[in-house]
């Protein structure tokens, strides 16, 4: 199914989040991840379209950015997409940002509509404490998750099978799906699995 993507709001408070007059009440997935994990690469590719430009468009990098996704000519979106803040970057921060309290964790909290959480882990580098940490909040919520391995092409197989396995290892999770925004790999199971959330 072809999705037609429409930037909604970004969003720098709780009082932003879009309400269902926006959103029809559409099953949202947030993509969640470390700053320069791929995130941005990751939606765009997954929309076929330079929607996430986080990096480059001011203001839009620390707030969480909502994307409706409508499929034909519907008038309601099939699906929402909630790009969140890159989080624990080197310098700042030893883990999460200091938006987690004030910002991160009242949407996965209290968001209705969120119906997965993609948890994005780079498989190009050992296992990160702030990604168990983000992990472990969605387990302890009880809130679906997906943990999904970036940058799959930058690795031979044998070393990104050795990569996913130290991952699901030291994050506790049975399932973690490699893609790459690169070269595509991947990225058609992950849609199944966001589709698996339209109703
Ligand atoms: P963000 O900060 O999480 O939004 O990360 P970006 O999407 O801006 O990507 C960070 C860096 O990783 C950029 O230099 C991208 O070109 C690179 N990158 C992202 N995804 C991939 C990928 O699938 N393969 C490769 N080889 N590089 C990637």
């Amino acid at each position: 199914m072809r999705l037609n993507p429409v930037f909604l709001l970004s969003a720098t408070d709780v009082a932003h989040f879009p309400s269902d007059a926006k959103t029809f009440g559409a099953p949202e997935v947030a993509f969640l991840g470390r700053s320069n994990v791929g995130k941005s690469s990751l939606i765009n590719s997954l929309l076929g379209s330079k929607q996430a430009h986080t990096s480059s468009t001011p203001g839009r990098t620390r707030a969480i950015n909502f994307f409706a996704l409508y499929e034909g000519a519907k008038t309601q979106p099939a699906l929402i997409f909630a790009d969140l803040p890159g989080y624990g970057y080197a310098k700042i921060s030893k883990s999460i940002s200091s938006e987690w309290p004030q910002f991160i964790e009242p949407y996965l909290t209290e968001r209705e509509t969120l119906a997965l959480g993609i948890c994005l882990v780079d498989t190009n580098i050992p296992p990160q404490a702030s990604d168990t940490q983000l992990i472990t909040f969605f387990k302890q919520m009880q809130r679906p998750y997906l943990v999904v391995g970036t940058k799959a092409d930058r690795l031979s197989n044998n070393a990104l099978a050795k990569s996913v396995a130290a991952l699901k290892k030291a994050h506790e999770v049975d399932e973690l799906l490699p893609v790459s925004a690169k070269t595509d790999a991947g990225t058609k199971a992950l849609w199944q699995r966001l589709m698996e959330v339209v109703i």
